[in-house]
């Protein structure tokens, strides 16, 4: 998906579209690009397909694109679902960053992502 006028990737070699306004900070890669190259090696692993640790690793769980509001709003709408102060359950929800919601119960907890998906028709 080659722009004109894109920069080009020191690392691959293909245009930087998504995050060309972050160029420079990423040392004139791909964000993907410049986290293997620079960041992925100083985490738990070595090996691209592991979650290396670093927040927003390719690699991991977690989103490397924030979610737009519309997705943040559904999750915040999840949460306050799962808020029931006459529940008996105990379980709380709280946002652990935009997109990232929390879930603890007296059983367990679980992580819920959002990921935009195209409104359905
Ligand atoms: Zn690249
Ligand atoms: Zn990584």
């Amino acid at each position: 998906m080659s722009e004109p006028g894109s920069p080009i990737c020191r690392r691959c070699g293909r245009a930087v579209v998504t995050y060309a306004a972050d160029y420079s900070i990423f040392e004139g890669m791909h964000y993907v690009c410049f986290h293997y190259e620079f960041e992925h090696e100083l985490g738990a692993a070595a090996d691209p397909d592991v979650d290396c640790g670093v927040p927003g690793c390719p690699s991991g769980p977690l989103p490397t694109k924030a979610p737009s509001e519309v997705a943040e709003g559904l999750l915040r709408e999840i949460a306050e679902l799962l808020r029931d102060p006459h529940s008996a359950s105990g379980r709380e929800a709280t946002m652990e960053r935009p997109g990232v919601l929390i879930v603890h119960g007296a059983e367990g907890g679980v992580r819920l992502l959002a990921f935009d998906v195209p409104p359905q028709t």
